[in-house]
């Protein structure tokens, strides 16, 4: 991914990998190679002390109490809030829902935004290399709705045809939703370029970031995009939380999604009115803790820079492409020319579960099968790929180990 070079000074390896504590973990008599960080990567020290100084010193509901530790608990959550506004420079924290994750951000979206206003003949657009999280709440709501999907297909190579995207836009289409980064071919699309296509067209867009925030700078302004969503455990924060930015203007025009506590000004029998932003989006007991620690995530990543992060992320990936296509055999799936720091792959004559069993066995963490994007699997005529994921903690010397115990995998398997 593109990196300010100014800003691309070396990490200091030793000491963040000694900031990870379960990097020191033996798997079956071996260090631990942990290469699924795209599934969910590892939290450092800092993070995991996040949620247990909560829990230990600060915990009480939020919103509700005036004693102090409901005063501490609501500082801490909203302070979190503010974290993720700098971190997606957003214009205010009133465009900052906390959720679940990627998954329900995009539910929301579907149904609070989608549901009431689709309707027979309306479009929504994605591409073919979408997760299936930015495929059937699509779906679901054009059930519902009766409006229509269509899809942008890929080349060979997983690059999303823009002139194909530009020819499907039309005054039918209401919803754009795309990726930023593909999770199962590491395609960076170019998103600034997709939505300002929409945006002329005056049609809303949805970019699911859950593959970019970890990799590089996300600026929500920049891209000009109604929605961003991503999930804290894919960014070294906890899992159960994660984040839809939406444009103040049109989550302001959306009805709320789910409805209890929280989420309304009064209630009565008869007339029930709702919350400001963001918290007419978030009925219930949010997680609390989570959303603290995902602040701390944010300041972990920050610190170490995402410029950073982007260089030697790069490094990494041009060195695993580089060795994995040396390997007999072996093809990769998704050589975009802009790809984020994944290689997913297929092994003539080794089905990828039994590769992933036997990496086990060597200490190898990867990912095997569809990951979540069965229509990108259909398209390579493969059933499963193999998929290395890097994150900034992991080395040269790591995807070293991962190409020696491939190849002890061909001599058991192949
Ligand atoms: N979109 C993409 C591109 C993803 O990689 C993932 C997680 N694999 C998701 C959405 C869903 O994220 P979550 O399971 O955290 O909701």
């Amino acid at each position: 991914m593109a990196a300010n070079p100014k800003s691309a000074a070396p990490l200091d390896l030793e000491r963040i990998r000694r900031d990870f504590p379960i990097l020191s973990r033996q798997i079956r008599g071996k260090p631990l190679v942990y290469l699924d960080n795209g599934a969910s990567a590892q939290r450092p020290s800092a993070v995991i002390e996040a949620e247990r100084e909560y829990y230990e010193r600060h915990h009480a509901n939020v919103h509700r109490g005036v004693h102090t530790l409901s005063q501490e608990a609501t500082d801490l959550f909203e302070g979190a809030r503010e974290k993720v506004r700098g971190f997606l420079n957003a214009a205010s924290t009133k465009e900052i829902v906390f959720v679940r994750g990627t998954t329900e951000a995009i539910n929301l979206v579907a149904q609070a935004w989608g549901r009431p206003r689709l309707g027979k003949g309306d479009e929504i657009v994605i591409t073919w290399l979408e997760h299936h999280a930015n495929i059937v709440p699509w779906q679901q709501v054009c059930e519902q709705t009766g409006a229509g999907l269509k899809v942008v297909p890929i080349d060979r190579r997983g690059v999303v045809d823009f002139d194909a995207y530009l020819g499907m836009l039309g005054p039918k289409t209401r919803m754009v939703a795309i990726a930023h980064v593909s999770n199962a071919l590491g395609t960076v699309l170019p998103v600034e370029k997709f939505v300002a296509a929409a945006r002329e067209h005056g049609i809303a867009t949805l970019v699911d970031g859950a593959q970019a925030v970890p990799h590089q700078r996300v600026d929500v302004r920049s891209l000009g995009c109604d929605f961003y969503a991503f999930s804290g455990h894919k960014l070294y924060g906890p899992t159960g939380i994660g984040v839809l930015y939406g444009r103040e203007e049109v989550l302001d025009e959306m009805p709320p999604w789910q409805g209890g506590g929280d989420m309304i000004l009064t209630v009565s029998f008869e007339r029930t009115t709702y919350n400001h932003l963001p918290y007419k989006f978030e009925a219930g007991t949010p997680n609390i803790a989570g959303a603290v620690a995902l602040g701390t995530a944010i300041d972990y990543v920050e610190g170490v820079g995402l410029d950073r992060i982007a260089a030697y992320e790069a490094g990494l990936l041009d060195y695993a492409t580089e060795r994995l296509s040396a390997v007999p055999g072996l093809t990769i799936v998704g050589t975009a020319p802009e790809k984020a720091s994944l290689v997913s792959f297929v092994i003539d004559g080794v089905h990828p579960h039994d590769l992933g069993t036997i990496l086990d066995a060597e200490g190898v963490a990867i990912r095997t099968g569809h990951h979540c994007a069965m229509p990108v699997m259909d398209f390579f005529e493969v059933p499963a790929t193999a998929r290395a994921s890097f994150a900034f903690y992991n080395t040269r010397a790591e995807i070293d180990a991962l190409v020696t115990a491939l190849g002890r995998a061909r001599e058991m398997l192949g």
